[in-house]
């Protein structure tokens, strides 16, 4: 078993991702980044939420895959198993007995009127399942059962974390104390467009960068991106903050942003010119990950054996709460 280095008094976060496979450049810049600063401060727990996956997910077959492919993608970012934990939902199922418990004590209408919940209803009008209703719930058990005193989350996140609360305080209030109502950590995630330049980089839209692709592949996939709409020939100069490839210098050129947009501005550079350093930087920032990354692809089951570790810890601290859960409510 790896050694967890818990930081005495720390307080303990816990934070839950969907399995998206690859993880790309808006991942990398916004979770992942925030996920490794916090670990030298925090006890922190990452779990890979496949079960809320599920309320979502038709289709399981590529699952396993996208498990394996973000969980190597955060080791290999920087995500250290030695400070953190990092395992998979559903591999401690105490999850779903305190989701149960915490259904009991939720009522309907508190979920009825979470917006998300509405918005996937119309995303998803085939597939209405129980999951999408009772997703708050389940989140509310991922932060309880590990005790979660702090949650990172962006602004449009903020009223699932004030139901988690209230489910929290609902509890303590009819059984006794038990859990800490846990606390927001606002984060303010930079939006990272797509190649598109209109949307939020996101693998639904098809217009981000995988941190995993070849220098290569980063070319090709930068190659492709829009830039500002209202330069339309090489001699036309441009308004780099209209432009996304711009917004990508500043976090992979950041030396050069001023003469990168003085030379726009004055159609010094052109864009193809202006691309390929782009590319050159993201290719380079990312040369230390795509190699810790080939380290671990190379050790069969590294991955395997990092989440099954993490599992085992989670699994003992879900234990301990779920004994004492089961005790004030009268059920042990
Ligand atoms: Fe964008 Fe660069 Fe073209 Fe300016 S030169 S519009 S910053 S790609």
């Amino acid at each position: 078993m790896l050694n967890f280095t818990s930081k005495l008094m720390a307080k303990r976060v816990f934070s839950g991702f969907r399995p998206t496979g690859k993880q790309h450049i808006g991942n990398y810049l916004g979770a992942i980044q925030n996920c490794i600063s916090l670990q030298n401060d925090y006890d922190c727990i990452y779990c890979v939420v496949d079960i809320h996956a599920l309320t979502t997910l038709e289709n399981t077959e590529r699952l396993q895959e996208d498990i394996y492919e973000m969980a190597i993608d955060w080791l290999a970012a920087g995500i250290d198993p030695q400070k953190s934990i990092i395992f998979v939902q559903s591999h401690v199922p105490q999850v779903m007995e305190l989701h149960t418990i915490f259904s009991m004590v939720t009522p309907l209408s508190w979920l009825l009127r979470v917006p998300t919940f509405k918005e996937k209803v119309k995303m998803q009008p085939h597939n209405v399942n129980y999951g999408l209703v009772g997703y708050p719930v389940l989140m509310t058990a991922d932060i309880a059962l590990y005790k979660g005193e702090i949650v990172p989350v962006g602004e449009d996140q903020l009223p699932h974390l004030e139901l988690a609360r209230e489910i929290v305080r609902r509890f303590n209030s009819l059984f006794g104390n038990a859990f800490p109502e846990p606390q927001a950590k606002l984060t303010s995630f930079p939006l990272i467009l797509g190649l598109d330049g209109v949307q939020k980089m996101s693998k639904s839209f098809n217009n981000y960068i995988e941190i995993a692709a070849s220098p290569q592949g980063i070319s090709e996939r930068v190659m492709t991106a829009f830039t500002d709409p209202e330069r339309k020939y090489r001699s036309d100069p441009g308004h780099p903050d209209m432009c996304n490839i711009f917004c990508l210098h500043k976090f992979f050129t950041p030396t050069r942003v001023e003469e990168i947009a003085s030379e726009c501005r004055t159609a010094g550079i052109g864009c193809v010119d202006c691309k390929k350093m782009l590319a050159q930087s993201i290719s380079s920032t990312l040369e230390p990950f795509r190699e810790r990354r080939a380290i671990i692809a190379s050790k069969p089951n590294y991955v395997a054996e990092v989440l099954a570790d993490g599992a085992t810890r989670a699994e003992a601290i879900a234990k301990d709460t779920m004994k004492e859960v089961k005790e004030k409510m009268g059920l042990l």
